[in-house]
Formats: C-alpha cells, structure tokens, sequence
C-alpha cells in the first residue's frame, strides 16, 4: 500500500521534471519570434479541394502528410527520427514530439485557444488524422508560453545590469 503511494509520488515527480526540463528548453531557445520555417513562400499553393488521400499519419501535428514514417511531415515540416532527436539534444522520441508540438500548436497570441483537432484539412490538403491526439494540453502551452513572456521580460529588465555568476 505504502508501496503503491511511493510510485505514484515517483511518476508525479517525473512528470513535473520532464514539464520543468521542456520549459527550460524553450525559455534557452534564442528568443526571435516570427521566424516560423515554412512561413515564406507559397510552395503548396493548392486549391482548397485538393485534399492529398494515402499518407502517414504525422504524430507532431495529426494530419496525414507523410509520404511513409520517418519522412519529412508535409504540413508541419517536421521529421520524427533518432537523428532528430539527438540534433535537438533530447533524450527520447516522445520528449522530442511533445517539444514539437509545443513549439507547433503555441499560438501567437498568449491565451488564444487551441484548436488540436481542426480544421479537418489543413490549409494545405492534408486531412487530419482521426486517431491522433496531441501529447500535450492547451494549459501546458499556455504555461510554457507565460513562462517564456516572463523570462524575456526580465531579460529586458536586467540587461542594463547584468551581475556576475560568482
Ligand atoms: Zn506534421
């Protein structure tokens, strides 16, 4: 019985480090906000009907836009592989989807709603998948987000006076 109580304090605690262990990577992130990759350029410029049929399911943003696993994600640009994750120092796939999706679903606007499941077709094309669901809640962007505003606030207020670590 006490047993049973130390496990669940033990994963309640790997829970709050991994979230801490995500806000700390994006509160280091160079702080350039704007900078989206895919953002310039209209490369799928498709027509509104052209819905693509016959891909993978992309586990960062849900829609079915993989040409087969492990490709390059056609809406979200994303690639899910072992080099990925080692590239952005992450432990494991499932630290390196959630980060991503953090990174993709982050609205720009502080506690504007989230939307995980629409629009069903992406502006793209692509269709979302119906079994998909995200890794992360809207709170938690929203957390990460406010933590983030905050840290680059206090950057502006101490740049002038910036102490030494010793
Ligand atoms: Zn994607």
């Amino acid at each position: 019985m006490i047993f049973e109580h130390m496990k669940k304090i033990a994963l309640l605690l790997i829970a709050v480090i991994l979230l801490a262990g995500i806000a700390y990577y994006f509160m280091s992130l160079p702080t350039s906000p704007g900078v989206k990759a895919g953002s310039k350029g209209d490369v799928n410029s498709a027509h509104q009907a052209d819905v693509k049929l016959g891909l993978k399911g992309c586990d960062i943003c849900g829609y079915n836009a993989l040409e087969k696993k492990g490709a390059i994600c056609g809406n979200c640009g994303e690639e899910i592989s072992n080099k990925a994750v080692q590239a952005e120092n992450l432990s494991s796939i499932e630290e390196y989807i959630i980060i991503k999706q953090i990174e993709h679903f982050m609205p720009d606007t502080l506690g504007s709603s989230i939307d995980f499941l629409n629009p069903s077709i992406s502006p793209n094309g692509y269709p979302k998948n119906s079994n998909w669901r995200p890794k992360v809640y809207e709170t938690q962007i929203y957390e990460i987000q406010k933590a983030m505003l905050e840290a680059d606030q206090r950057q502006l207020d101490t740049t002038a006076t910036t102490e030494p670590a010793s």
